[in-house]
C-alpha cells in the first residue's frame, strides 16, 4: 500500500464525523459541554420595570425646576416592591434591582437628594424620565432565542441559561474514547520494569488530550503483544460502547505487531495504516461496527503528534465542538535540510511577537523523546519535497501551547 498523504488520511478519517446524540444534563454539569439545541427564554428578564441604582422613584415632571421637595412614602426594595401609586409630588424611596413602583417614571440617584427630614428629599437636578430604570424584557423576553444550537457552554451561556429559567440543558453527548497500549515491554507508571521493560507512558498524553477536546476517556490498561490480550480489550471497549478505539503501538511490519491482524480478525474495516508523514507513518484508521479505531504509533512522540493530527479533531466533532487548529507563519532561526517524501512535522520553538514569529527547530527530532517534545511549543509543518531553507525563511507552524 503507497503511503497516503496526510490531508487525505484526515479526510477519510473525518468522514461522518458529526456531533454525537444529546442528553440532558443538570445545569451545574454542563460547564464546558456543547449545547444540542437551541435555548429560548422561559421567562422575562427583568420580569418588571426595575431601578437600575439606589436612591428615589419618582415622576420625571416633579423635578423639571429643581430644586423640587418630594415627599417619600414607602420603600421598595429587590424581593420586596411598594404596593402603592407615586402620585404627583411623592416619592418612594428604592433600591438597585427593586420593582418600580406604579406612577413613578424615573429613578433620582441617592447622590442626587437631598434628605431634608424623615419623609422628604430634595432634588437638586433634574433628571430625564425612564433615567436608571430597566425595562421589564430589557435583556430577553419569554421565548426569545438566547443561545444558539452548537454554542459551548462558557461561562457567561451559563449563567444566561440559569437566568433564562433553565435547571438542565440539552448537551451533546460526550464521545467515550476507550484506550489500549499494546506491549510486552510495558508496565504502568509507579510500578519497576523488568530488566528489558519501560513505563507506558502514552496513555496519559492521550487521555489529556481527549478530555481537553470533550471526550471522556476509558484506559483499558495494557495488553500483552498476545492476539487473544489485544482482542478481549477491543471487545470490552464495543461492549462499553466506545465511539473512539484508540490503540497504541503495535501496528508497524515487526512480527510483534499484531493489532492490525486482531482488529481485522475483529471486524474492523480498515481504510489505511501507512500515511506519509514523519513521525508517525504506521498509522491506522477503521470502522468497527459504530466504532472509530485509531491505531497510533507507539514511539511516545508519534504517538502524541499523530493523536494531535488525527484524534483531535475526531474527538471534538464528535463533541459537537470546533476544530480549529493553530496554524501560523514564522520566520526559521536554522537551516532546513530538503524535506522527502513524507510531510514532517518538526519539534520546535516558536517565539516572536504576533507578526514576526520566529520558530527554531530541535537538532534531535528522535521520534522517543519525550524531552524534546514537552520542551516544544511548536511543530513546524514541512511539506512532501519541500526545499532547503535558510534562516529567515517563512514556515507553518502547528502551534501546540
Ligand atoms: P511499537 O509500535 O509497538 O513497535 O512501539 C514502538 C516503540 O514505542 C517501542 O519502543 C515501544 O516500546 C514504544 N511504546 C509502545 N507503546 C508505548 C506506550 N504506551 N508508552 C510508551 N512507549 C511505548
Ligand atoms: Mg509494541
Amino acid at each position: 500500500m503507497a503511503l497516503l498523504p496526510v490531508d487525505e488520511a484526515l479526510k477519510r478519517v473525518l468522514d461522518g464525523v458529526h456531533p454525537l446524540s444529546s442528553e440532558q444534563v443538570p445545569l451545574a454539569e454542563a460547564g464546558g459541554r456543547v449545547l444540542a439545541r437551541r435555548l429560548t427564554a422561559r421567562r422575562t428578564q427583568p420580569p418588571f420595570d426595575a431601578s437600575a441604582m439606589d436612591g428615589y422613584a419618582i415622576r420625571a415632571s416633579d423635578v423639571e425646576t429643581p430644586p423640587a421637595r418630594l415627599t417619600v412614602i414607602g420603600e421598595s426594595a429587590a424581593g420586596k416592591r411598594f404596593a402603592g401609586t407615586i402620585k404627583p409630588g411623592q416619592a418612594a424611596r428604592i433600591f438597585t434591582g427593586a420593582p418600580v413602583p406604579d406612577g413613578a417614571d424615573t429613578i433620582l440617584i441617592q447622590e442626587n437628594a437631598l434628605r431634608v427630614d424623615d419623609r422628604r428629599i430634595e432634588a437638586r437636578e433634574s433628571v430625564a424620565r425612564g433615567r436608571h430604570i430597566r425595562q421589564a424584557g430589557l435583556d430577553f423576553r419569554e421565548g426569545d432565542p438566547v443561545l444558539e444550537n452548537g454554542r459551548m457552554l462558557d461561562p457567561a451561556a451559563l449563567s444566561l441559561a440559569a437566568a433564562a429559567g433553565h435547571a438542565s440543558l440539552s448537551v451533546v453527548r460526550r464521545p467515550l474514547v476507550a484506550v489500549i497500549a499494546t506491549g510486552d515491554e510495558l508496565v504502568p507508571p509507579g510500578t519497576l520494569p523488568g530488566p528489558d521493560q519501560i513505563v507506558a507512558s502514552n496513555s496519559f498524553g492521550i487521555a489529556a488530550l481527549v478530555r481537553q477536546d470533550g471526550g471522556q476517556v476509558l484506559d483499558l490498561g495494557i495488553a500483552p503483544d498476545r492476539r487473544d490480550a489485544i482482542a478481549s480489550r477491543v471487545r470490552e471497549a464495543l461492549a462499553a460502547s466506545a465511539d473512539v478505539i484508540v490503540t497504541l503501538g503495535g501496528v508497524s511490519v515487526g512480527t510483534h505487531d499484531l493489532v492490525r491482524d486482531v482488529l481485522a480478525q475483529e471486524g474492523t474495516e480498515l481504510a489505511f495504516w501507512k500515511i506519509a508523514m514523519r513521525p508517525g507513518k504506521p498509522l491506522m484508521f477503521g470502522r468497527l461496527n459504530s466504532a472509530r479505531v485509531l491505531g497510533l504509533p507507539g514511539n511516545p512522540v508519534s504517538s502524541l503528534v499523530c493523536a494531535h493530527l488525527f484524534l483531535r479533531p475526531i474527538v471534538t466533532g464528535l463533541a459537537g465542538r470546533a476544530y480549529a487548529p493553530d496554524i501560523r507563519t514564522a520566520a526559521i532561526t536554522r537551516p532546513m535540510k530538503a524535506n522527502d517524501e513524507r510531510r514532517d512535522y518538526v519539534r520546535a520553538i516558536v517565539d516572536g511577537e504576533h507578526d514576526e514569529l520566529r520558530a527554531t527547530p530541535f537538532e534531535r527530532q528522535d521520534s522517543s523523546m519525550l524531552t524534546a517534545l514537552a520542551a516544544a511549543n511548536a511543530l513546524i509543518i514541512r511539506e512532501p519535497h519541500a526545499p532547503a531553507l535558510e534562516p529567515g525563511a517563512p514556515c507553518k507552524v502547528l502551534i501546540l501551547r
